[in-house]
């Protein structure tokens, strides 16, 4: 299969979604809620998923949609006002919306995964997008298991590595045996991408999560270390980090468990689009242990621990590294 038609409509419901969390924050300091989980969501949260859904109804109406969020909270009365928000938003972008639609939109994403469904992180990395930092769109098409479609949108990322202060906003796409691509969010022709395939590891880079409670830093420098990596690590928010090291930006990138949270097991919607868009450029996904991530069981990843992103190359040497490094 080609997936031509899934890819046009996930490409374009990306894109608009993208322009949706731009203009919140150019509009306002995005202002958090926060959720039973006591993680954050904004309104931008909301209007990603809700434009996102409702392309992906439109098009493909059997297909479910795990996504990260669900519209419960918002249909609070108290939550009146941010519900306006989020509908004023969509409307931006799309046009005529309702906030009855709105919130039908958003729970469409309640989907339960089956032989074939879409995952969706309207806004992966919110406590980036909240720091004005780094924060992606990642929408993907699982089937029998197997990830075949990715779209991934990192409208804060620099479009040249070395030009941080250029201009920003990178599309990376994915579809399974044709390869990956990179294209401005501003436009022009995507172009293929290929995972660094420098032996030279002492001029690598290894990309992880700023947040020190999604990883553990101390670990994580330990074995890129081991493998012998010597430049600090860049700290990045986000699947931006699989665009980072699909593009060459850096050879790895490790999610080793937090020791807060030892027995976390990762969501399909933080891997599934990032990890197409590596494999697809080259790379290789495994969980810490060496397993492929297995995005047939449920929202969580249960039969997974960590993630451990490589340009393939190096991707033995890091295992290795990792079964021999103690816990620190
Ligand atoms: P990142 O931007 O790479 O730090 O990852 C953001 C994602 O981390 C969010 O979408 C959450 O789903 C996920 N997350 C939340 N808690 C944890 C945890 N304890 N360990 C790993 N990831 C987590
Ligand atoms: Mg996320």
């Amino acid at each position: 299969m080609s997936y031509e038609s899934e890819k046009q409509v996930a490409i374009e419901a990306a894109l608009v979604a993208a322009q949706l969390c731009e203009r919140v924050r150019q509009e306002r300091v995005p202002q958090a809620m926060e959720k039973s989980d006591k993680s954050p969501v904004t309104v931008a949260d909301f209007g990603s998923q809700a434009v996102i859904c409702r392309a992906i109804a439109a098009a493909f109406p059997d297909d479910p949609v795990v996504g990260e969020e669900d519209a419960a909270e918002l249909r609070q009365p108290t939550m009146a006002n941010q519900l306006a928000q989020v509908t004023s938003y969509v409307q931006a972008v799309i046009g005529e919306a309702t906030p009855s639609e709105v919130l039908s939109w958003i729970d469409r994403g309640n989907g339960k995964i089956g032989s074939r469904y879409w995952t969706l992180d309207p806004i992966d990395g919110t406590k980036g997008f909240l720091r004005q930092d780094q924060y992606a769109v990642a929408l993907a098409l699982v089937e029998s298991g197997e990830v075949k479609l990715g779209v991934l949108a990192c409208p804060a990322l620099p479009v040249e590595a070395d030009r941080p202060e250029g201009e920003r906003g990178v599309l990376f796409v994915a579809v399974r045996g044709q390869g990956a691509t990179m294209v401005p969010l501003s436009g022009g022709a995507p172009h293929p991408i290929q995972v660094t395939d420098v032996d030279d590891v002492a001029n690598m880079r290894f990309v992880e999560s700023v947040e020190s409670g999604h990883g553990d830093h101390r670990r994580q420098d330990a074995v890129a270390k081991a493998v012998g990596i010597v430049a600090p690590s860049l700290r990045m928010d986000s699947q931006a980090k699989y665009g980072a090291v699909a593009s060459g930006r850096a050879a790895l990138y490790l999610r080793l468990p937090s020791p807060k949270t030892p027995d976390y097991r990762e969501k399909i919607w933080d891997h599934a689009a990032g990890a197409i868009v590596v494999e697809e450029a080259g790379g290789r996904v495994t969980d810490m242990y060496g397993k492929p991530l297995d995005f047939a069981i449920g929202a969580k990843l249960s039969d997974n621990q960590g993630v451990v992103v490589s340009n393939g190359t190096i991707h033995d040497t890091v295992l290795a590294a990792l079964q021999g490094t103690l816990p620190l």
